[in-house]
């Protein structure tokens, strides 16, 4: 599942998991989780993660590859917000074509620019069960009581700048997928039940 920050790619892809029965592999979730826990490998990532920057393709395709060896994704996976480069794409494909598999769709969540800038700003997310919401929707606690957590990287600024940095580095994934006959594009704006209909429609149809 690919998108530019604050698509809804977490929201879908947990729902799309839980619907075809295969794990949602987040390289952001183990980034942060990596972070969070004062590894070497998190406390370099965090750098880029704060500064919004992306996180050395090296270190991301190595945690990617490492996770597809688990047993839980023999029957199939589904990659949350990877690859995001071009070399990460190729690496992919290398790892797969080597266990005899191949990527079988891409969905690109669409949402424009200043949809972005307004979710991002009022994006919480919960200190105790990581759900995540909106401010707009809900200013209190999260429903378990947890308390609201910013990201980090959603500061305003640094959205502008892992806006642009989708658009020069990630974007052109989907001419790479498009010209494979891979890449569905789901319109990302309204209700997350309304994008979980379009992205239903979209794996279906493939
Ligand atoms: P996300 O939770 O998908 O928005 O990712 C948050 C941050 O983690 C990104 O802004 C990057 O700094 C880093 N990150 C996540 N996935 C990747 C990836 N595939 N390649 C490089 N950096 C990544």
């Amino acid at each position: 599942m690919i998108g530019p920050p604050g698509a809804g790619k977490g929201t879908q892809a947990v729902g799309l998991a839980e619907a075809l029965g295969v794990p949602r592999i987040s390289t952001g979730d183990i980034l942060r989780a990596a972070a969070a826990a004062g590894t070497a490998v998190g406390r370099k990532a965090k750098e880029f993660m704060d500064s919004g920057r992306l996180v050395p393709d090296d270190v991301v395709v190595g945690i990617v590859e490492e996770r597809l060896r688990e047993p839980d994704c023999a029957g199939g996976f589904l990659l949350d917000g990877f690859p995001r480069t071009t070399p990460q794409a190729e690496a992919l494909d290398a790892a797969l074509g080597r266990a005899g598999r191949a990527v079988r769709l891409v969905l690109a969540i669409e949402v424009p620019d200043e949809e972005v800038l307004v979710r991002l700003g009022g994006r919480r997310i919960c200190a105790s069960c990581g759900r995540i919401w909106s401010v707009s929707l809900s200013p209190g606690r999260c429903e378990c009581g947890g308390a609201p957590v910013r990201r980090d990287d959603d500061r305003d600024e640094t959205v502008r700048g892992r806006l642009a940095v989708y658009r020069s580095q990630t974007a052109p994934l989907l001419e790479y997928y498009g010209a494979r006959g891979l890449l569905r594009r789901v319109a990302g704006v309204g209700t997350p039940l309304e994008v979980r209909a379009r992205v239903g429609e979209a794996v279906g149809a493939a």
